[in-house]
């Protein structure tokens, strides 16, 4: 492998395809920074494990490099302290030459979040930003008592989406009742609206774990987005333990695949489907309206299993079908560790692809170009400004 003939990717900038806001406070200390690099909600693992990841490791030596002190996270902490909210963004994100992003607008809370003008300014990448389903769904349950009111205003706010200020939609159905989105016969979908307007009525919200009420209004934003042209980005595999990981393969997802009906709507698969890597890539090589999402900030992981997956990725998919991401939320460092790390990670993988004589190294240069900026600003249509 010493030998991989080099395949340079330093000077592309990154569209980074699947992102959160980062938040308008940077004031973390030593005690909550590691809290901000683990999915768990186990306090023990937030306060003490979360730090001795091969993540959190790398991490802290990215930062002291990037600072010039030594790598311990108070000392990081102290010199990154220095700089305000606006400076940290501009610095990181201009380090890390990141020229787009297509931001999940459902998390953080907007409350919490950096404003998207400020991050705009700060950034200095080009952005879109999706819509998340499950919120849009939560709120017009609450504001509807009757299921053909409700099917009624869903189909109306989804008419448009472009229009209303959104390049796609993001599900989270995966952390809710699971990827097998299914057709529900009338009766069992009134039966579960019923059950949710009652959520409603006890608490003033609703959690949709509904699973007909959810399939079915996820279908009528399929429809929408399939007659628009609209990516539909879902989370799958890794995530925190909200999500039942059995039901979060990108498999259970056939029965949308096999609608004929949705060909016209962009599918991507979030996070690499981490750990249904393979899954997921060889979906993204059977169907032509699926996508796969290569994620280098979260999952946490080590850069050699980033290497596993992405060489997984590129030994079936087509280099066409592949986005880089960085999942970055709340904290900028997300996005700037993503960035600088899946050019590095693609790089030595595609450096590999060329040893082996799958491809020449012109060929590898511009699939890592595609990869990491080309396919996703396409898709989304989002301006890279670097
Ligand atoms: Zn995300």
């Amino acid at each position: 492998m010493s030998s991989s003939p080099r395949v340079d990717l330093a000077s592309v900038a990154v569209v980074d395809n699947h992102c959160h806001a980062v938040e308008a406070r940077q004031d973390a200390d030593a005690a909550d920074w590691p809290a901000y690099f683990t999915e768990s909600p186990d306090p023990g693992m937030r306060g003490r494990d979360a730090g001795t990841t091969a993540f959190y490791r790398r991490l802290i030596r990215a930062m002291a490099d990037f600072y010039g002190v030594a790598a311990d996270t108070a000392t990081v902490l102290e010199a990154r302290a220095r700089l305000g909210t606006d400076e940290l963004v501009a610095r990181l994100f201009a380090d890390a030459r990141i020229g787009g992003v297509v931001v999940d607008t459902g998390y953080p809370a907007p409350e919490a979040a950096m404003a998207g003008e400020a991050f705009d300014r700060a950034s200095g990448a080009g952005r879109v930003s999706l819509l998340r389903l499950e919120l849009l769904f939560q709120q017009l349950v609450a504001e509807n008592d009757t299921w053909p009111a409700l099917v009624d205003v869903v189909r109306h706010t989804l008419t448009d989406v472009r229009g209303s200020g959104f390049a796609g939609f993001k599900s989270i159905v995966a952390y809710r009742t699971g990827l097998a989105v299914e057709r529900w016969a009338a009766g069992d979908v009134e039966t579960s609206f019923r059950a949710a307007r009652a959520e409603v009525e006890a608490t003033g919200a609703v959690r949709l774990g509904h699973k007909p009420l959810l399939d079915t209004l996820l279908h009528l934003a399929f429809a929408a987005a399939a007659e628009q042209e609209l990516p539909v980005q879902f989370h799958v595999g890794y995530g925190d333990p909200d999500v039942d990981l059995r039901r979060a393969s990108p498999l259970e997802l056939r029965a949308v695949f096999e609608e004929h009906d949705y060909r016209a709507m962009p599918v991507v698969l979030l996070h690499g489907c981490w750990p249904y890597t393979r899954e997921g890539a060889y979906l993204a090589s059977v169907y032509g309206n699926a996508h796969l999402d290569l994620s280098y900030a979260i999952p946490f992981l080590s850069m050699g299993e980033m290497r596993s997956m992405t060489r997984a990725a590129l030994g079936v998919a087509p280099l066409t079908k592949l986005m880089f991401s960085s999942d970055g939320a709340r904290v900028p460092e997300l996005h700037w560790m993503g960035a600088r790390d899946g050019r590095s990670v693609l790089s030595a993988a595609l450096g590999e692809l060329v040893a082996d004589g799958d491809l020449g190294v012109d060929e590898a240069t511009r699939a890592g170009e595609r990869i990491l900026r080309d396919n996703a600003a396409a898709l989304y249509g989002v301006e890279v400004t670097r």
